[in-house]
């Protein structure tokens, strides 16, 4: 393995549901006790394949409904089981509804040094649309809590283009939740994935999406106002104060850097490989507890399709693709084999060809998915 590895861990419960949320949890916390023994069990079963790490992302689900005895043994699990390199990026994410000063301390102790918030919006009308457990108050004091516990590294998850959103109530939002000074925002367009209740009512028309237009202007506004803010614009949706706070935890999921995913639907990458776990709590503790593998499928990629994801996966980066690297990596002259399509993309202002990068402009950034399809 040339590259470190980044480790993610999968904590799939949540008190409540949010309308539109695609990410696999459930709300029963009784199974909170029988989970950790089988993470823990998954853990060991991977020490001898991934030996450190340097990033680790403890996810959800909501990982703030864990008591703070519950984060520890995950945390000294990690410890025991693996080499956690000096200086890793170690992040948490926390609903706006868990905060506990005291808790946030004891994490910040045992050298958790980044946290993800998800506060998504301060419009409480938004924040009811989307069906959130927490208040604007909430929100707010969330932020002001995690500094007060010491924090410097807070990322803050926001959501726009909601059905009933305008342009101001998200520059307000976005307005208030700059006078924080976060050091990473993800500000994410809403997607309505066809299997949530949100899904459902879409497809019975009791609920309309921003057209294309609005949803491309969210987009604009938001990467310019973040931008004049001082912030850099790295990934489609992702912005730093400065490079310190890039996320180093998600790059290794763009950079087809090895990372390992533990818990249900919790997917993991080495080399080509790529393998992920049941979607489903039950069958992942049946399975350990029987000495079962929890993975559902493994693929492996052809030199073909891992070059086919680094083009995407690069066209979503402001770094973009390092042309040399990408032809020595793949074996594949981008500039040659491409070199019509790049000039038309180019000249439309999507991309851009510079000191042996081929990267996205911010409107490129804005249609990253077709530009991808080159
Ligand atoms: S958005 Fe977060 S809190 Fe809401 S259901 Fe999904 S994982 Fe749970």
């Amino acid at each position: 393995m040339s590259k470190t590895a980044g480790l993610y861990i999968h904590i799939p419960f949540c008190r409540t549901r949010c309308g539109y949320c695609n990410f696999y949890s459930v709300t029963n916390p009784d199974y909170i006790p029988n989970y950790l023994k089988c993470l823990f069990k998954e853990m060991g079963a991977y020490r001898r394949k991934f030996s450190r790490f340097d990033t680790v992302y403890i996810g959800g689900g909501t990982p703030s409904l864990l008591d703070i005895r519950q984060l520890q043994d995950i945390i000294e699990k990690i410890q025991e089981n693996f080499i956690l390199l000096s200086g890793a990026e170690i992040t948490i994410e926390i609903n706006p509804a868990d905060m506990d000063i005291s808790a946030l301390k004891t994490l910040k102790d045992m050298g958790v040094n980044r946290l993800n918030i998800g506060i998504q919006s301060l419009d409480p009308k938004i924040l009811t649309f989307l069906e959130r457990r927490h208040t604007t108050a909430q929100a707010v004091s969330a932020i002001e809590t995690s500094r007060g516990a010491g924090f410097d590294n807070l990322g803050l998850d926001l959501i726009y283009g909601v059905p009933g959103q305008n342009m101001k109530s998200w520059m307000d939002t976005l307005t208030q939740v700059l006078s924080f000074r976060p050091e990473h925002l993800s500000c994410y367009q809403l997607t309505i994935e066809p299997e949530t209740p949100l899904g459902k009512r879409h497809q019975k028309g009791d609920i309309f999406l921003p057209g294309e237009k609005l949803g491309y202007d969210f987009f604009m506004k938001t990467a310019e106002t973040l931008e004049d803010a001082g912030y850099t614009h790295y990934e489609v949706s992702s912005f730093a104060k400065n490079t310190t706070f890039f996320s180093r935890h998600n790059r290794k999921y763009w950079e087809h850097t090895p990372y390992l995913g533990l818990g249900p639907t919790a997917h993991s990458f080495i080399d080509n490989r790529r393998w992920w776990n049941h979607r489903s709590l039950e069958r992942y503790i049946t399975d350990i507890e029987a000495g079962r593998s929890p993975v559902e499928e493994t693929e492996s990629l052809t030199m073909e399709q891992l070059r086919l994801e680094a083009i995407h996966l690069g066209l979503c980066t402001k770094k973009g693709i390092h042309l040399k690297d990408f032809a020595r990596e793949y074996d594949y002259d981008l500039i040659a084999e491409k070199g019509e399509i790049l000039k038309k993309l180019e000249e439309e202002g999507l991309i851009a060809i510079q000191n042996g990068y081929l990267y996205p402009t911010r409107a490129g950034l804005a249609v990253a998915d077709s530009l991808s399809l080159i």
